[in-house]
């Protein structure tokens, strides 16, 4: 089996939103977008990093005495990291008995994350379920990607990619006949709004979307749904038009906004820049939701 490895920040097994059936969903770290409502902020950056989980802090002391960097802090009764003396030799890690201080992300290769995928067989054969490799984005991982993409499809294994879209099409077409379903993100058509909110260009994104099509891709399209970003009626019409013209489209999922992403910040002591927003409310979901029925979609809401 292949050597090469790859950064993963969490496997979710049993996992039943991300593809059909019971699946185990995989998290690459890594991500060339930075979306301002973004839930897992643990996946943003490519590089391991640690942090403090707060309530599990008995404020022992035992990281700061044992940092060789002077990198540990206390700050109005809370235990800090200095990110920029952290060298991130994990001494930290190793000492604290209470496992507040974590390592985010960590190292596998194809053979021990497939050993791990295939545990949960039976449970994808029962319901027709399998594997999902998320983020973060795991194209950025292409190479590790496209080897668990083949072992999977060596052991039969239904494999799903759940992507923003956002990369270079020969990494597309290395995986495409690795991969069985693509979940596959829309954020907004608005061109300008999207750099805005997320830091990259949605041009790529659609162009590789009318491509996967083409290579007759299946599809099942996430829409985000974000206050004050996304959710009017001319947001939605705009991407049902545009989705209209793209052949293998299964369903269409509209996920709305929440706050789940809140703690992870502030573990890893970063801005939330969506900390004042709150979950849109269901009768506007379902009305946004009639947008895409009327259009003929198969619609998921949640
Ligand atoms: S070693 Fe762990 S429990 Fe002790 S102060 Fe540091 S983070 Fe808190
Ligand atoms: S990882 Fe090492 S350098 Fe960073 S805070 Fe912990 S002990 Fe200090």
């Amino acid at each position: 089996m292949s050597q090469v490895s790859g950064n993963i920040f969490s496997i979710q097994r049993y996992s039943i939103h991300d593809g059909p059936g019971i699946r185990t969903t995989v998290f690459f770290k890594g991500c060339p977008l930075h979306c301002f409502w973004c839930h897992n902020p643990e996946s943003q950056k490519s590089e391991q990093e640690i942090q403090v989980v707060d309530f599990r802090c008995i404020e022992c002391g035992l990281c700061i005495k044992n940092c060789p960097n002077d990198a540990r802090k206390i700050v109005d009764d809370k235990i800090l990291i200095l990110k920029d003396k952290c060298k991130l030799c994990m001494k930290c890690v190793s000492v604290c008995m209470s496992k507040a201080t974590e390592v985010v992300g960590r190292e596998y290769t194809v053979e021990e994350l497939i050993k791990k995928i295939i545990t949960d067989v039976p449970f994808y054969k029962r319901s027709r379920g399998g594997v999902t490799f998320s983020g973060g984005e795991p194209l950025i991982q292409i190479e590790f990607l496209l080897e668990c993409l083949k072992e999977c499809k060596k052991n039969n294994i239904h494999t799903a990619l759940d992507t923003s879209g956002y990369g270079t099409w020969s990494k597309f077409e290395k995986i495409l006949n690795f991969t069985d379903l693509f979940l596959y993100d829309i954020k907004t058509l608005d061109n300008k709004k999207h750099k805005k909110a997320t830091g990259v260009s949605n041009k790529i994104i659609l162009e590789n979307l009318n491509r996967i099509s083409e290579r007759n891709a299946k599809i099942h399209i996430r829409i985000p749904l974000i206050p004050n970003f996304n959710d009017t009626s001319k947001d939605m019409e705009e991407i049902a038009n545009y989705l209209k013209k793209i052949k293998g489209i299964e369903l269409v999922e509209l996920l709305n906004f929440h706050q789940l992403g809140y703690g992870k910040y502030k573990n890893l002591q970063r801005q939330y820049l969506a900390e004042n927003l709150k979950p849109i409310k269901d009768e506007r979901i379902k009305e946004l939701s009639e947008i895409f029925i009327k259009n003929k979609f198969n619609i998921k809401t949640r």
